[in-house]
């Protein structure tokens, strides 16, 4: 794990996992061995609260899911520089949201793998993009089975039968699609739009109340010369930043001996993640001029006094690099926002319909909102199927929290609300947004927050023009 250091800008600490020794000790020597982080009696006073995971494992780790990372911390006398140090990236990383908001359940989660896989916390490029090395080959294993995978095909509505069960999928297009089984993989917020009336009251798909997705945006940014260059995923430690990577060395398709790419993930970007700004509503160019401040903390020497970018006014003479263009992704929905308490909500991959199964990384598994908790979710849901086919008994619906329960009955059932619009934003995915997008998002946003924005109307975003420019 390479770190920013806080107080010597432009330097870069690490903890190294060293090969060969097995988990848990190459994680203790890592702790151990790196000396500009945390003193060696802070390093002792973090054993109290990580000890009980290494004993009572996963249902230690469940039970802390109420408490935020600072409760956690406070209740276990941990100093508050370890939040400091390394509690905010992590956080930051892992779900986008600062300690005060995210559950303890988030970082014990990553420490345990870390704690019991001896490659546990190993970090890994695609060599590319993600659409020709990762999806292109899945569509072929598909096909060469028979199978077929249709993209830009919306679902529209989830069409019931008199007994509950579904009937069919209308698509936007207007086909109905019929199967005998059904696998929904929809984001969490956009299957709640999704609800038929007739489940509305089952308090199974109740519970989905209590979860939604958390906004972040991605930021892919292209210089005209090389930047100090770390082949590794980087915590920027910056208030603005989560993690970074100079794409120009990590990945083969970036591979640049000249210049930079720096692709960055820019979060807390909401109150909801414990931000005090929208960032989402803000327009791009605002968002990466806070960006291009932050890039100027880390890389003090190199960036550019740059008059198209405010925030570097301060840069000196020896900085020479240049944001040759750039593209700002907004997420307004990503995953579930694993603040406090959440974890019970998570529903079961088999669902109290028969036809029906739930797959995604907010379904109930035991990674996080991430890559790996999907491919679980996914494979849960294969074996909910199976069993149900073969007539063996499943694992069964995960017990639903008893005031959902309660309350679902007199739940009042209305007809669906639907998907608006066409764009990535309104299936839950990432968009370079157009003016379209933006009112999509403001619609969004006034829901999330109650009616309330925290912040004025974004202004007319600039994107993609930036991108080709
Ligand atoms: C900026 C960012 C960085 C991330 N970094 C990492 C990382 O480094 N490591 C990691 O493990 N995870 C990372 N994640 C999280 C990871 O991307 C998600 O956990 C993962 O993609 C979830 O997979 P999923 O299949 O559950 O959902 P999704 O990937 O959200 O897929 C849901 C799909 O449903 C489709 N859909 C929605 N509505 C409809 C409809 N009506 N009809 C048909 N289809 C529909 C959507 O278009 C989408 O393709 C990151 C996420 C973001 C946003």
């Amino acid at each position: 794990m390479t770190f920013a250091m806080q107080e010597r800008p432009g330097e870069f600490t690490s903890f190294e996992f060293a090969e060969g020794v097995p988990a848990p000790f190459n994680m203790a020597l890592a702790i151990l061995s790196n000396t500009e982080m945390l003193t060696l009696e802070e390093k002792v006073k973090m054993v109290p609260g990580l000890l009980p995971m290494l004993l009572e494992g996963q249902s230690f780790i469940d039970a802390q899911d109420e408490l935020s990372v600072l409760q956690f911390m406070r209740k276990y006398g941990m100093p508050e520089r370890i939040n400091e140090e390394i509690f905010i990236a992590m956080g930051k990383a892992l779900d986008f949201i600062d300690p005060d908001k995210l559950s303890m359940t988030v970082v014990l989660t990553a420490m345990n793998r870390f704690l019991n896989e001896d490659n546990g916390l190993q970090m890994a490029f695609l060599d590319g993009n993600q659409p020709d090395r990762l999806c292109a080959p899945m569509q072929a294993h598909i096909e060469a089975r028979g199978g077929e995978v249709r993209t830009c095909a919306p679902v529209q509505e989830i069409q019931t039968a008199e007994d509950g069960s579904v009937s069919g999928l209308l698509m936007r297009d207007g086909s109905v699609i019929t199967a005998d089984v059904y696998v929904s993989a929809m984001p969490v917020d956009i299957f709640k739009r999704m609800t038929p009336k007739r489940w509305a009251n089952m308090p199974y798909f109740r519970q989905f109340d209590e979860l939604e997705g958390i906004p972040v945006i991605n930021l892919h940014m292209w210089f005209d010369r090389k930047l100090k260059a770390v082949d590794h995923l980087c915590f920027s430690r910056s208030p603005l930043l989560s993690v970074y990577a100079d794409m120009s060395v990590t990945c083969k398709e970036y591979y640049d001996t000249e210049k930079s790419m720096l692709e960055l993930v820019f979060a807390p970007c909401s109150p909801l993640a414990g931000g005090n700004v929208n960032w989402i509503a803000k327009s791009d160019e605002e968002i990466i001029d806070a960006t291009m401040g932050e890039l100027a903390r880390l890389f003090p020497t190199e960036i550019a006094n740059d008059e198209r970018w405010p925030s570097t006014q301060q840069q000196g003479p020896s900085g020479q690099a240049k944001l040759r263009k750039y593209a700002v992704v907004k997420t307004p929905r990503s995953v579930y926002a694993a603040i406090p308490g959440r974890n019970k909500y998570r529903p079961s991959q088999e669902t109290p319909i028969p036809n029906l199964v739930l797959a995604g990384d907010w379904t109930s598994q035991k990674f996080l909102g991430s890559m790996e908790g999907a491919i679980l979710g996914g494979k849960l849901a294969a074996e909910v199927i199976v069993d149900r086919s073969i007539g063996q008994k499943t694992k069964g619906l995960k017990e639903v929290q008893p005031h959902v329960v309660s309350a679902a009955a007199s739940f009042e059932a209305n007809e669906p609300r639907g998907v608006k619009g066409e764009g990535a934003i309104a299936f839950g995915a990432g968009a370079v947004l157009s003016k379209d997008g933006m009112n999509l998002l403001r619609e969004q946003d006034a829901e999330q927050f109650d009616g309330e924005t925290p912040d004025a109307p974004p202004a007319a975003t600039a994107e993609p023009e930036a991108v080709a420019a």
